[in-house]
């Protein structure tokens, strides 16, 4: 009988996870039923957002049940089919990582053209990530030609692209990360001002002033980018990932009184609200990373059994581009 590989959340973390709060677990392959396919996983993605479900609060993705397979972005290769609209041999986006092997009714897949880029972009800069940030910096955030658009988490798969794809827009970007490489990385993809927020005082970076601010980080870099945004100016709330391992609810930023007096919007979205978009982000997206007018970095962990790891990697900053894990065979 073929086994293979999942993880599992063993214990809800409090704070910061341990490794002791994920479980590798050695399961049965599954024969697909009819209507079923079978997918066999090459890249798994590991997401800010999967640290939040983990803790039991109910949010607009259910939180992992202990003792049972975590889920997530995942691109893989049918190896067995019974649904004809997905057959063997096809690759595929599914939500059903953490596992090598993954048994899906077809529902939510998403086909993917090894031939068109690398199957591990569509978890990434053409995929969930990407969309995320397309569509938080152009349809909340409307930047102008001319503006100047703060991103912070800048290094990251949504943060490099939302803030190159300003660039390409007209605006002038600045950008934060946690790192002299990432900085450096930054400055290689053309922001106009870069800093590294471990390092440099962000008030100081942001003096002269911003029009709309990129939020991938909350509290802190909220606050001091309230400060800064000038009258009219517009915040994008993606994410907060400086709070995502709090243990009590973070004080909220001191300087709220400036979204009256600056008449400021702050918006917040959630990508999968916005799926329906994938189309015409890959039509507009996709020839700027075939032309090499977009680039993208990604950092992969090896083996499922180092997911936890990565999980935790990405949480303390030690991916540049887009965090993955390596599962199976690439295409
Ligand atoms: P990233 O690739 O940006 O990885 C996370 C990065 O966050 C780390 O590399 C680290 O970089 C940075 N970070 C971690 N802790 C802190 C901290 N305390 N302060 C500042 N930076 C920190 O992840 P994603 O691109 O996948 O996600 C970026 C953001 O977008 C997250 O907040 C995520 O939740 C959000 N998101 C929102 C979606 C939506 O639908 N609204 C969908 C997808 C993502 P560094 O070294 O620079 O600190």
């Amino acid at each position: 009988m073929a086994t293979s590989r999942e993880i599992h959340l063993a214990a809800r973390p409090h704070g910061v996870p341990q490794p002791t709060d994920f479980a590798l677990v050695e399961v049965e392959v599954p024969e697909p039923a009819d209507g079923e396919v079978l997918i066999r996983n090459a890249y798994m993605s590991v997401d800010p957002s999967m640290r939040p479900r983990m803790n039991d609060v109910k949010s607009y993705l259910p939180p992992f049940q202990v003792g049972e397979a975590m889920s997530g972005g995942a691109v893989g290769q049918v190896v067995a089919s019974r649904n004809d609209r997905v057959p063997v041999g096809s690759w595929v986006v599914n939500w059903l990582g953490w596992r090598e092997f993954a048994l899906s009714d077809g529902r939510g897949l998403m086909p993917v053209d090894p031939a068109i880029a690398p199957i591990s972009t569509a978890l990434g800069v053409l995929g969930m990530p990407g969309l995320t940030a397309w569509v938080g910096l152009l349809d909340i955030g409307r930047p102008e030609p001319g503006e100047t658009v703060y991103v912070s988490g800048a290094a990251g798969a949504v943060g490099s692209l939302a803030g190159q794809i300003a660039k390409l827009k007209g605006c002038r970007v600045i950008g934060s990360a946690g790192s002299p490489e990432k900085v450096a990385w930054l400055q290689e993809l053309g922001f106009d001002e870069t800093f590294d927020y471990r390092q440099t005082d962000a008030r100081e970076a942001l003096r002269d002033g911003i029009d709309l601010y990129f939020d991938n980080v909350g509290g802190e870099a909220l606050e001091v980018a309230l400060s800064a945004l000038r009258t009219h100016g517009r915040v994008v709330a993606c994410g907060a990932i400086s709070q995502y391992n709090a243990t009590e609810r973070p004080p909220g930023p001191r300087n709220m009184s400036y979204i009256v007096t600056k008449r400021l919007r702050i918006e917040g979205f959630i990508v999968i609200d916005h799926f329906d978009k994938f189309p015409a982000f890959l039509a507009e997206v996709g020839p700027w990373v075939r032309d090499g007018k977009v680039a993208y970095r990604e950092t992969v962990v090896d083996g499922l059994e180092r997911a936890p790891e990565a999980l935790l990697g990405l949480l303390s900053g030690e991916n540049i581009g887009k965090m993955l894990v390596k599962i199976g065979p690439d295409a």
